[in-house]
């Protein structure tokens, strides 16, 4: 389409500093777009400020390209998209050091300041402007949801009460705030106006020192752990940018490292920081689990998720990027429910995406044992299995759900009980394979603890119908295990001919209960 040249309003408010002319790159055109009507209908305009959009959706590249995740050894360039984002944020960077320098050229000696603030590209508030796509999480007390960049209002003064400054200090002031620019890191490139007898105004002072503690953070980041680095290249770069935004905004302190790397996840540890939301206490230890992107891992799980009820609905109408998605937030829910009946297990901080972020068990970034490696005395053994009894109990008739892959590799040994993890397959017990699943975990816990020496442990049937509280009768395990089968198959034809599911299992006979 041709536009005729008729320029109109600007897209982006109010017009751009007057030294974009200046700029070493070329007039940046993302600021300030001059067009015509038929430059607003055309297509290509559009695709232009889609792309601006995505690129300002994506500030903390910054962190990203020098963090420990991304340094200059290890830099992913196979994703284009990545390298645009990251040549994008240099070019932003460098525009806001303009910017300064412009700012502080003009603030210079004048006793009103004028702030560029606005014009800036890369806001160290702004931690995540955009998500790319709808969470399902809740986004309502969403920590990551930047607030808006706060601006001084113009008045004749700065601060409050006995730290007011006015204008007749502005000299004195100045000169200290000049001075005081030699507490900035050693990194921070603040030119020699220290040596100078320069004035510098509060708020060019503060914007500066702002930008200063925010490299030096930048900078402590970049110089922490590299050794990290294989297990971290085993995260896609959409998934670094998550923690880096986990990390930016302060709901996270410093992701220590790799705890495991199984077939469909990853799980780092990390120190909580104090989150941007009041309302949200961060544990001090962090467990992240990415939930892995590569999708053949996830082909054999298919089973656990799409019989699910809860997921049905939308598995069918899902890519796969999504049904990983839905693991991460299978766990989160199932977690939640186990919460919530007192089963001790991992605390959910947040879900994004694939990344599940939870309380660590453990301490001082160990991890607490897995049930298979700790040698507990024959006291503790024992306990330990009455707890699992317990627990096993609780998970069917509290939270309605059998765990799918309940073993000693599941179970961790910490403060003197057992902590349930691992939950994303879990599924409720009318689920159509849900009893044989709830077997499955039986015969691993009953064999665990008789081969552990517990005289008391129930054989796998006595334990399923402990926790089912159905009563087989089958005393051998082809017979018990064609029951089970029965009564799923019972279940099945019940929903199909009723498109309602039952809510528990009946095995003697009595009328089903039935969900509301
Ligand atoms: P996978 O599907 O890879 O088995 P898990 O949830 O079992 O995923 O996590 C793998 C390992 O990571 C666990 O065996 C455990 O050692 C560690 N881990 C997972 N979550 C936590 C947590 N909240 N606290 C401490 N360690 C954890
Ligand atoms: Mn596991």
């Amino acid at each position: 389409m041709d536009s005729v040249g008729v320029a109109a309003a600007a897209p982006d408010a109010g017009p751009g500093p007057a030294w974009q002319g200046k700029c070493p790159w070329g007039a940046p055109s993302t600021t300030s777009i001059s067009c015509s009507l038929a430059d607003v209908m055309s297509e290509q305009l559009a695709k232009e400020l889609q792309l601006e959009e995505e690129n300002a959706a994506f500030p903390e590249v910054v962190a990203a390209a020098e963090g420990p995740f991304i340094t200059g050894e290890n830099i992913d360039t196979s994703s284009d998209l990545m390298l645009a984002q990251m040549l994008q944020m240099e070019f932003d960077r460098e525009y806001d050091a303009q910017l300064r320098r412009e700012e502080k050229k003009i603030n210079g000696d004048s006793k009103v300041s004028i702030s560029f603030e606005n014009y800036r590209k890369v806001h160290p508030y702004d931690s995540d402007s955009s998500e790319d796509e709808v969470d399902w999480q809740d986004t309502r007390h969403d920590p990551y949801r930047a607030d808006k960049p706060t601006t001084t209002p113009r008045r004749g003064f700065i601060g409050k009460g006995k730290d007011i400054t006015t204008k007749h200090d502005e000299v004195v002031c100045g000169r200290k705030n000049t001075a005081r620019m030699e507490n900035f890191a050693p990194e921070f490139q603040v030119g020699d106006g220290i040596g100078m007898d320069l004035k510098l105004s509060n708020q060019v002072f503060n914007a500066l020192k702002q930008h200063a503690y925010s490299e030096e953070r930048r900078s402590a980041r970049l110089h922490e752990k590299k050794e990290h680095s294989t297990a971290e290249k085993a995260v896609d770069p959409k998934t670094r940018l998550l923690l880096y935004k986990m990390v930016n905004s302060g709901m996270l302190e410093t992701i220590t490292g790799c705890i495991s790397t199984g077939k469909e996840s990853v799980v780092f540890h990390a120190y909580g920081g104090n989150s941007a939301t009041e309302d949200k206490v961060i544990p001090p230890e962090c467990a992240i689990k990415v939930f892995k992107t590569t999708l053949n891992e996830f082909k054999n799980r298919d089973k656990y998720i799409k019989d699910d009820y809860r997921f049905k609905d939308r598995f069918s109408k899902l890519n796969p990027r999504k049904i990983i998605r839905m693991w991460a937030e299978k766990e989160m829910h199932n977690l939640t429910r186990m919460q919530n009946a007192g089963i001790p297990c991992p605390q959910v901080v947040i879900l994004k995406k694939h990344v599940l972020v939870m309380s660590f068990i453990g301490q001082d970034q160990v991890p607490a044992p897995k049930l298979k490696d700790v040698t507990l005395s024959s006291e503790d053994m024992k306990k330990a299995y009455y707890q699992i009894l317990s627990m096993m109990q609780q998970l069917y008739r509290e939270c309605n759900l059998v765990h799918a892959d309940l073993s000693e590799y599941n179970m961790l040994w910490h403060d003197g009980k057992v902590w349930l993890i691992d939950v994303s397959q879990s599924v409720e017990p009318t689920h159509p394979h849900g009893l044989e699943f709830l077997f499955r975990d039986c015969r691993n816990v009953s064999q665990f603890f008789q081969k552990g020496g517990v005289a008391e442990a129930l054989n796998e049937r006595e334990l399923f119908n402990a926790v089912s509280g159905l009563n087989i009768t089958a005393d051998n395990e082809v017979d018990f295990q064609a029951e089970i089968e029965a009564l799923e198959k019972m279940n099945e034809d019940h929903v199909q001919n009723h498109g309602k599911k039952q809510s528990t299992f009946s095995s003697d006979g009595d009328p089903p209960i039935y969900d509301e």
